[in-house]
């Protein structure tokens, strides 16, 4: 039997990648490692002026990216960036839903327009993305891999504050399961990466707002989270991005409506 190279099962040359939320963090790190592999990569984030910046640096390397302005949650903009996209590059080979907020309340404390927008933000958004770059994808025949970051509070939740966040991840890993069945026949995979704790700039915006308890410490609170951690660190960015890359490359030829944890290890502690 004659084996592809491990070269090309990685060769993402000719392949268009939309990043949503792909301007920093997490998302910032997939469009890194796919650009390296030769894809087009369309940034996609709420923040024009921040998903430019993050385009140059790619660009910067003599690879191909292009920014879009987009709020995922929005159907009118998320049909802009597909057409944007194709209009840049000619067509959309590969989907990562990654834009994702995750402010802590409590459900004790929580209104009804903080629930209504992280499950738009995080769930919907899913949804809208999938159907609007499905629907290229058949149209053009070949196929396509979609990637949706949850989180592994989709499995079991990390700390009060975030019943809603949990809600709309718990809610990404089925749509990820029925989308998975539905668009296999399109030769279209779907899939979910898992991540726990990474460092990134929207954990730390969070960190700094969160209303601490009089006498709890936050370093002392980032020490016995990190103590629970089986692995001993925080994750990075490129730990995801790999973890994408395999998925999204020909690495992953026959897997659809899994969910890869990239946890290091915390959901065993
Ligand atoms: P960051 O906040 O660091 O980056 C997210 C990016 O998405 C930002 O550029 C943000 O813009 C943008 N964004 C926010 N809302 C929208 C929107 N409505 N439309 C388009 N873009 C938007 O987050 P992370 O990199 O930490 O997280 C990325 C994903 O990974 C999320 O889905 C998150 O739930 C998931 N995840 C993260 C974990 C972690 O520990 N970091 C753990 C588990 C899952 P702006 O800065 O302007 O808000």
């Amino acid at each position: 039997m004659e084996l592809t190279p491990i070269n090309k099962l990685l060769d993402l040359t000719s392949k268009v990648a939309i990043i949503t939320g792909g301007a920093r963090g997490i998302g910032f790190g997939i469009a890194f490692r796919f650009a390296e592999a030769g894809a087009k990569v369309t940034i996609a984030d709420i923040d024009k002026e921040k998903a430019d910046g993050a385009t140059q640096q790619l660009k910067a390397k003599g690879w191909q990216a292009a920014a879009v302005a987009c709020d995922v949650s929005k159907a009118d903009e998320v049909g802009n960036m597909v057409a944007e996209t194709v209009k840049t590059f000619g067509s959309v080979d590969i989907l990562v839903n990654n834009a994702g907020i995750f402010p802590n309340i409590l459900v004790m404390n929580m209104r009804e327009e903080d629930f209504d927008k992280v499950i738009d933000v995080n769930l919907k958004s899913v949804f809208l993305c999938t159907q609007k770059v499905a629907r290229q994808m058949i149209k053009q025949g070949n196929g396509g891999k979609i990637i949706n970051i949850t989180s592994i509070d989709a499995l079991h939740p990390s700390s009060a504050g975030l019943a809603h966040y949990d809600a709309s991840k718990h809610g990404v890993w089925g749509f990820t399961k029925n989308a998975a069945l539905e668009l296999a026949p399109h030769k279209i995979w779907v899939n979910a990466i898992a991540p726990g704790g990474i460092a990134t700039p929207g954990v730390e915006k969070v960190q700094k707002s969160l209303e601490l308890p009089q006498g709890v410490d936050m370093q002392k609170l980032i020490e016995s989270f990190m103590a629970k951690i089986p692995m001993k660190r925080m994750g990075e960015v490129d730990d995801i991005g790999k973890v994408a890359l395999f998925l999204a490359s020909d690495m992953a030829s026959y897997i659809t409506g899994a969910q890869i944890v990239v946890d290091g290890g915390v959901l065993l502690s």
